[in-house]
């Protein structure tokens, strides 16, 4: 499906957008990934939003990405006596591992990691940061805490604890058995949550086995300071300000946004900017002037995908909110100090063949009149370099890899097409030139960039910069074997 914008749109799945109809509708209005929330929803849940999607992908002949979030180390206290306690500011309240019901003095938070890991003077942030506590004395199995900002506790409550890094497992007995679901199903992406280290996305590739790619997280204090190790090892990322704006104060998040929106461009790695970007259309089908420009913002910053959650997921307007991104990435993407800013920032160290063809791919066709830049690949790598110039022209990826295909629906710019089976570097040339023109790129009368490694099948190898025409019978009369 052909889109006059650059930056992709992420839609959460869940219950106000589990039907054909509507997962169909959310494609239509704009969305290029599905995000599929494991904190929520059976595996049978899963499956059937998984078959909607790809049957969607078959009927619009488009290609969809499918991103599976996995939940992650969440932590959680238990239950109270009474359902929920207020907790006023200045009393005492205690953490213990006694599965007993809780009341007003303490409640059971069942990780004895946690204990082990804490020190007296660290914060403990209950239900999204708005109950803050702080540790007084700690031992083995219980913390007591004064209670910073009080409110109301109530049964499994998230926590989190922004000072520590967590001697936690990265992934839960769930998410492994999540990740294997849905690695079974044949989803595109993971995301990691609360990544806290590099070597906990290394345990999830080891997992993955190449069936997926991974995308990490960053919402804890601990991986913003290991965010250059992390983004080494990772397939992608998200700026999960959720999270992150409870670890931290919100207003160091702007700037971490912005600090990791230009590292992964640089790396040539997509970066999704995400939670709270349209939260009124959760009950309003008009966003606030604030959200609107907060879209904005993350797209003039250069991000490759922004994310609705519970405003597609649970909301009354998820058709609509997907329609404000798109319109929004539309209006962005054509104001020339978009053009000036994602130009100005174009920052990358060029150290092979590959860096130096996309380069000139780029150059050459904005300095005539190319209608795309095709490039043939087979990891998806080119692809990235490609994006990572963010040309003026449209970028069509060529790749007999659907996986490969799908993976890309999450980088900027890019449009992607399967060809079978390449073996002559001219009749990728012609496959390239009648993708142009079906996708309704390029007319007959014009020409296209085609980039390639040759020998086919060799990831890495990108080697070859054609200047081609569209018209075929020209193709052939004009090039050499
Ligand atoms: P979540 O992650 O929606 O899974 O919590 C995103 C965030 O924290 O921003
Ligand atoms: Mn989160």
């Amino acid at each position: 499906m052909k889109r006059l914008r650059n930056v992709k749109i992420v839609a959460t799945l869940g219950p106000a957008s589990d039907t054909y109809d509507m997962i169909e509708t959310l494609h239509k209005a704009g969305a290029d990934v599905f995000r599929l929330n494991m904190s929520h929803g059976s595996h049978e849940e899963i499956r059937e939003k998984h078959t909607i999607i790809r049957k969607v992908e078959e009927t619009t002949g488009s290609t969809i990405g499918i991103l599976a979030d996995l939940q992650g180390p969440k932590l959680r206290v238990g239950v109270f006596a009474g359902d929920s306690e207020q907790l006023d500011e200045g009393a005492s309240f205690r953490l213990d591992l006694d599965p007993a019901d809780g009341d007003a003095s303490r409640v059971c938070l069942p990780h004895p990691e946690i204990f082990a890991a804490l020190e007296p003077g660290a914060s403990l942030l209950v239900n999204d940061g708005k109950i803050r506590l702080k540790v007084t004395d700690c031992g083995a199995d219980y913390a007591n805490c004064e209670v910073i900002t009080g409110g109301v506790i109530s049964n499994r409550k998230g926590v989190n604890v922004p000072d520590v890094v967590l001697p936690l497992a990265a992934l839960s007995d769930k998410d492994r058995a999540d990740l294997e679901f849905v690695c079974g199903l044949g989803v595109d992406w993971l995301a990691l949550s609360f990544v806290q280290r590099p070597e906990d996305v290394d345990e999830a590739r080891a997992l993955a086995q190449g069936r997926a790619a991974i995308l990490s997280k960053i919402e804890k204090p601990s991986a913003v300071d290991r965010f250059d190790d992390i983004l080494a090892v990772s397939d992608g990322i998200m700026v999960a300000r959720g999270d992150l704006g409870v670890e931290l104060p919100v207003q160091n998040v702007p700037p971490i946004q912005k600090r990791l929106v230009r590292k992964c461009r640089a790396a040539a790695k997509p970066v999704i900017v995400a939670t709270q970007m349209l939260e009124s259309m959760i009950e309003s089908p008009m966003p606030t002037r604030a959200e609107v420009s907060d879209v904005a913002t993350a797209i003039y910053e250069g991000a490759d995908a922004v994310m609705l959650s519970a405003e597609s997921a649970a909301g009354d307007y998820p058709v609509q909110a997907v329609q404000t991104m798109d319109n929004v990435a539309t209006e962005v993407e054509q104001d020339p100090t978009y053009t000036q800013i994602i130009e100005a920032s174009r920052k990358a160290d060029r150290m092979t063949v590959a860096d130096g063809i996309v380069a000139a791919a780029r150059e050459i066709a904005e300095t005539t009149d190319i209608k795309a830049i095709c490039c043939f690949t087979q990891s998806g790598t080119t692809a990235l370099l490609t994006a990572r110039e963010r040309p003026r022209v449209p970028i069509i990826a060529l790749t007999p890899l659907v996986g490969t295909a799908r993976r890309l629906a999450l980088s900027w710019g890019t449009n992607c097409v399967i060809t079978g089976e390449l073996e002559r570097f001219k009749s990728a040339v012609v496959s390239a030139a009648k993708a142009a023109r079906s996708e309704g790129f390029a007319g007959p009368e014009d020409h296209i960039v085609v980039t390639a490694g040759v020998p086919f099948n060799v990831p890495g190898s990108t080697n070859i910069l054609r200047v081609a025409p569209c018209d075929e019978r020209l193709i052939f009369s004009s090039d050499p074997e």
